[in-house]
């Protein structure tokens, strides 16, 4: 018996867009498989946004090529659409009319859907200001009506652009909490964010995007399994430290940083380097583990911007 390879909900491949001379996404790979919550993470302008629009077809690629669930969003779009929602940019709503009443155009449009509203409305937490016009809604609600409107599609992926800029921190753990419980239900999600911390609190894998090439793409628990041994050492005696690690066994990729001594070393090696810098007369003010996401994400941005 053959075990089936689950198609990707998305594909990206050596996707390019330039506008004249800016090259906005250099080649992109991307692959997120079915029920990934998938963080998409990059500084300001990296190109996240045009990417996102990219594999959603909104825009044509320069080249490459993208595949959700297998077909093409530019040749095939109703096809590649079809269980694909979400929303990048602000999510555009009539302010006259009430957010029920832009939720039942918007099903009408889509030919379908309607029956659902109320139901959207309560994932979102929506139904009690329903009826109110959301000329009067908080950036939140409409961020929360933007997440019902992509619901209405009952989509099997969900395509989120920055979902919490601008949210208030109730408001952030709201949208946090709505996004788990979506992935929770087995609904793909492709989220962008700049924060870190949304993406270590939301995704099972994680892209790095910088200056439009994805510069890292993989599991978030390999992520910080792979940084674990990264440490930063702060002493009574900088100069002397960095010669003692630097020529210690089992302590690698030694830098200076400022007056701290970053490196990357087992258990063991730490635990020999303590007793090699107190022998050395050397005090120890902090020496903790450090890395994660964060510190992957400034490895390869900042190495971008030098
Ligand atoms: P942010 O986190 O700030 O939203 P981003 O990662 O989403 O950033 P993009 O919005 O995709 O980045 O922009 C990437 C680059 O492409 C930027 O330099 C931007 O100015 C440029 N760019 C995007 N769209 C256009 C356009 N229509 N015309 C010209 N340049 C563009």
């Amino acid at each position: 018996m053959t075990t089936a390879v689950p198609i990707p909900a998305v594909s990206a491949r050596a996707l390019r867009k330039s506008y004249g001379a800016i090259e906005a996404v250099a080649g992109v790979d991307v692959t997120v498989q079915p029920g990934d919550v998938y963080g998409y993470l990059g500084p300001n302008g990296a190109g996240k946004t045009t990417s996102l629009r990219m594999m959603l077809g909104l825009i044509q690629p320069t080249s490459g090529q993208v595949r959700l669930f297998g077909r093409d969003p530019v040749l095939d779009p109703v096809a590649a659409l079809e269980g694909v929602a979400g929303f990048v940019e602000d999510p555009a709503f009539y302010p006259y009319l009430s957010g029920r009443a832009n939720l039942e155009l918007l099903a009408a449009l889509d030919g379908g859907g309607g029956e659902r509203i109320d139901e959207v409305l309560d994932v979102v937490e929506l139904r009690g200001r329903a009826g109110d016009r959301v000329r009067g809604y908080s950036h939140g609600m409409r961020q929360r009506l933007g997440l019902a409107a992509a619901l209405l599609r009952r989509p099997r992926l969900l395509v989120l652009d920055e979902p919490t800029t601008g949210l208030d921190p109730a408001g952030i753990r709201d949208m946090r909490a709505q996004v788990r419980r979506l992935a929770a239900e087995g609904i793909t999600v492709l989220l962008s964010s700049h924060l870190m911390g949304e993406v270590e609190a939301l995704c099972n894998r994680v892209a790095i995007l910088a200056a439009g090439r994805v510069r890292y793409e993989g599991g978030l628990a390999e992520v910080l399994a792979r940084s674990n041994s990264r440490h930063r050492l702060e002493t009574t005696d900088p100069a002397r430290a960095l010669e003692l690690c630097r020529a210690a066994d089992g302590v690698h990729d030694v830098h200076a940083d400022g007056a701290a001594v970053v490196f990357s070393a087992d258990r063991d090696a730490v635990a020999a380097l303590t007793l090699w810098l107190a022998q050395a007369g050397i005090g120890i003010h902090v020496l903790a583990p450090t890395g994660g996401l964060e510190e992957l994400f400034f490895d390869l941005t900042d190495r971008e911007a030098t």
